[in-house]
């Protein structure tokens, strides 16, 4: 898997609190078929978090993959739903702003 670093700036989400209404956004477990296929990943949230969310696309379906590494010896990965790219793009914005988690 790539991995890509983003300086810290100190404000990167979620270090923003999250708002108390935040939506729920629904998780399932990665879909190894989709690893497989290598998706690009267009957009990411910082290193410094131990929970990193990535925006991905792989053959004109967008999905975010969240990657929990609160446990290192056992990271837990997991997706959304595939979607489109106005779909996928407005469910990232709530998630950096703390509007989703
Ligand atoms: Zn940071």
């Amino acid at each position: 898997m790539t991995t890509h670093a983003r300086p810290c700036l100190g404000h990167c989400p979620p270090h923003e609190p999250l708002s108390p209404d935040a939506e729920q956004v629904t998780w399932q477990n990665a879909e190894p078929a989709r690893f497989a296929r290598d998706p690009r990943v267009l957009d990411w949230t910082c290193e410094c978090r131990l929970i990193i969310y990535e925006k991905t696309t792989c053959a004109g379906v967008y999905w975010i993959r969240r990657t929990d590494r609160t446990n290192p010896h056992h990271l837990v990965i997991s997706e959304t739903c595939p979607g489109g790219i106005e779909e996928i793009n407005s469910l990232w914005e709530k998630i950096v702003s703390g509007a989703a988690v």
